[in-house]
């Protein structure tokens, strides 16, 4: 597996790849590798001639007062872990080359980026625009591979892409989750043994709300209630940024559900913050 620093030297070695006709799957990534990113890696390894993975936590994506500097890092485990799996290239730039002094360009997609978690952190899409749009200059990948768990990130993702007639083909892949359901995440760490177990609560939830979507109920603010109920009632939760029922294209809340829904939720358990969402997708009879 070939280490790169620099963006420039990055892009040069992507050129060379596709002048001879290779395909380039990249899974950009701000490291701590769990599953469920290596899913996203073990897939762009089958459907690509060269698999790239970055890691890079990116300044520009927390506020003020976010977990830039406690963010966890493993660069040692995150190197054996993509070696195991045969990645190609890891691309791991210093945020000093990616953001210069001097630099002052920013990529903004709006309306979906103010909706859920653009609501309570407020740069927050802006900063990940940002940098994705210059992984996606820097790696040059035929395909891209992001996790349907950061839905709301995946749809902005696909704006900018159509919006700025980008190149590369975008793929959202499944949700990895612990045993009890808990969907992986690097931020897991930050929870204890009692908060870890607490966390159980946002998938039992979203499962709850799926379950009377599928046995028909189609008042989106009462399955809103249930969920609101159901988070607030587990102590360890200390803060619900928004749990609900939303349109999977626009991101506006439900009032009633008559097509595909998502059912997405933000709380804190501690001071960790935590995300999750199902894609609900009613079976269609044809007769
Ligand atoms: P992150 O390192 O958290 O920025 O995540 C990097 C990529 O991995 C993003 O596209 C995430 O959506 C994806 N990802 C994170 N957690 C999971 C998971 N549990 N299952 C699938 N993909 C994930």
């Amino acid at each position: 597996m070939e280490i790169i620093r620099i963006p420039r030297i990055m892009q040069d070695t992507s050129k060379g790849h596709i002048l001879r006709g290779r395909t380039i799957g990249f899974v950009p990534t701000m490291g701590v590798l769990h599953e469920g990113h290596l899913s996203l890696v073990r897939r762009a390894k089958q459907e690509n001639d060269i698999t790239t993975v970055s890691i890079f936590v990116n300044p520009a994506q927390f506020g003020p007062s976010e977990d830039f500097k406690q963010y966890p890092r493993d660069i040692e485990g995150d190197t054996a872990k993509l070696f195991r799996e045969e990645a190609d290239i890891l691309f791991m730039p210093d945020a000093l080359l990616i953001y210069p002094e001097g630099f002052s360009t920013y990529v903004e997609v709006e309306k979906i980026s103010e909706r859920l978690c653009g609501a309570f952190r407020p740069a927050h899409f802006k900063g990940v625009a940002t940098v994705v749009t210059k992984l996606l200059n820097i790696v040059k990948p035929t395909k891209a591979y992001f996790g349907r768990k950061d839905f709301q990130q995946t749809i902005v993702i696909k704006q900018l892409v159509k919006d700025l007639d980008m190149d590369a083909d975008i793929v959202v892949c499944p949700t990895l989750r612990e045993q009890d359901g808990l969907a992986m995440s690097s931020r897991n760490a930050y929870l204890d043994i009692r908060q870890r177990e607490a966390a159980t609560v946002i998938y039992k939830c979203l499962i709850e709300a799926a379950d009377l979507i599928k046995s028909g109920i189609i008042d989106a603010n009462y399955i809103k209630g249930v969920m609101q109920d159901g988070l607030l009632k587990e102590p360890a939760v200390s803060g619900l940024d928004y749990a609900g029922v939303y349109d999977p294209v626009t991101l506006s809340e439900l009032s009633e559900i008559k097509g595909d829904t998502l059912l997405a939720v933000a709380v804190k358990i501690g001071n960790t913050r935590l995300i999750d969402n199902m894609l609900v997708i009613p079976v269609r009879k044809y007769e």
